[in-house]
């Protein structure tokens, strides 16, 4: 098969959706790799390197959009890239598109087979393509709360993990799923005392078990949440109840009445609206605002600022399917692997995703 993989062109998108070790795994099992030139500098990777693992470097994305029958990206598809795709060429990269009406419209003019990363599933009814970012994002998290912590950028002025005779930082995280764990991890590694509020009961088992006593876990409720947000340095948000916006479990008064002044939010929940009442969308540019005398940053594409490592991490997860799509052919790949199936989006013009096709009100 012909892969194909254009430069991303959304605004500040630097991750790729092929890296060179990838390039070299097509290209022992017989396919050509076409990269767009310069595709992986954002990332840090040479056009030599693509082209010592085996890829034909073209100039321009249309030359990738004419010649390949599988363009593999990262950000869902700009107008100008949609416009090129073609019937029965097959498109795998994030999607999303329940809000997104033009590229759908788009996608189904075409006539492409659209494999969406975030819907493909596994056996544990997670996303197994989203998992990556939320560890990036989740790790990254207390990186920026102990950033915005600093006395400089108008924080605590406080070490998350104190000094021998010095107390440490108190970190609350909100919700202990991916983000949550993997934000735990960096706090208890710096010394931070961290507390996980929950609901599910068999997380907190879980956590129990990964962190023992490293981490107290409490029940996610507003009396737990209220308690212990007076003597809390950071407050990490990273709740999610699949398809539906964040509960609010955080309101203005609380942030403006309980909390220290120079203390940080990090609500990592953003994307799906916050898990706290003020929380609004910010970029990397300006990534903060300040509700009282407290700092709360809410970028929604935090894995974004760390390109090279999430690049890393998304090929990692999306290889093995972009691999299965070109040994066996598209057709019989979805209909081998039923989470590949859940992936499609679009296929030659119909929309095959039922989420979607309620959400913009199309036959499925
Ligand atoms: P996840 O499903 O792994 O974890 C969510 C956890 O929240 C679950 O354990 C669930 O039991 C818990 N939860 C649900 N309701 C709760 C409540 N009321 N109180 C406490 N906990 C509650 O999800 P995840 O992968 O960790 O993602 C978390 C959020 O981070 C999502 O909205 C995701 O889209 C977002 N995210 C944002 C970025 C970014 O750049 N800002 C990057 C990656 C992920």
């Amino acid at each position: 098969m012909i892969i194909g993989t254009p430069k991303e062109i959304k605004n500040q998108e630097y991750r790729v959706g092929l890296i060179p070790a990838n390039v070299k795994t097509f290209i022992n099992k017989g396919h050509q790799v076409l990269i767009e030139k310069d595709a992986g500098m954002g990332s840090g990777f040479t056009n030599e390197e693509y082209v010592e693992a085996g890829a034909t470097i073209v100039d321009t994305a249309e030359e990738i959009f004419a010649k390949a029958e599988m363009v593999i990206k990262v950000k869902e598809p700009q107008k100008v890239e949609y416009e090129q795709l073609r019937e029965d060429q097959i498109l795998f990269t994030y999607l999303h598109l329940a809000p997104d009406r033009d590229q759908t419209k788009g996608l189904m003019d075409s006539g492409c087979i659209a494999i969406a990363y975030e819907t493909i599933t596994d056996n544990d009814g997670r996303l197994p393509l989203l998992g990556p970012m939320s560890e990036v994002a989740g790790r990254m998290s207390i990186q920026v709360g102990a950033h915005w912590l600093q006395r400089t950028k108008g924080g605590l002025g406080l070490l998350l993990g104190g000094v021998p005779g010095v107390a440490p930082a108190e970190v609350m995280i909100l919700g202990g799923g991916i983000v949550g764990m993997n934000a735990a991890k960096m706090a208890v590694g710096l010394g931070a005392q961290v507390t996980i509020f929950e609901t599910s009961v068999d997380r907190m088992r879980y956590i129990d078990d990964v962190f023992g006593a490293r981490v107290t876990c409490l029940m996610s409720n507003e009396y737990n949440i209220s308690k212990h947000l007076e003597h809390t340095d950071l407050v990490i948000g990273g709740v999610l109840i699949p398809g539906a916006n964040a509960p609010k479990l955080i309101s203005r008064h609380q942030i403006e009445n309980n909390m220290k002044a120079g203390s940080v939010i990090v609500d990592v929940a953003v994307d799906q609206g916050g898990c706290i009442e003020t929380t609004r969308p910010t970029t990397h540019d300006d990534p903060t605002f300040q509700v009282g005398e407290v700092t709360q940053y809410c970028v929604a594409n935090m894995p974004g600022a760390v390109p090279r490592t999430s690049t890393f991490a998304l090929t990692n997860v999306t290889l093995p399917y972009a691999l299965f799509i070109a040994n066996n052919g598209v057709i019989d790949a979805i209909r081998r692997n039923h989470h590949l199936r859940n992936g499609v989006n679009t296929f030659q013009g119909k929309m095959t995703y039922e989420a979607v096709a309620q959400d913009q009100n199309l036959k499925y």
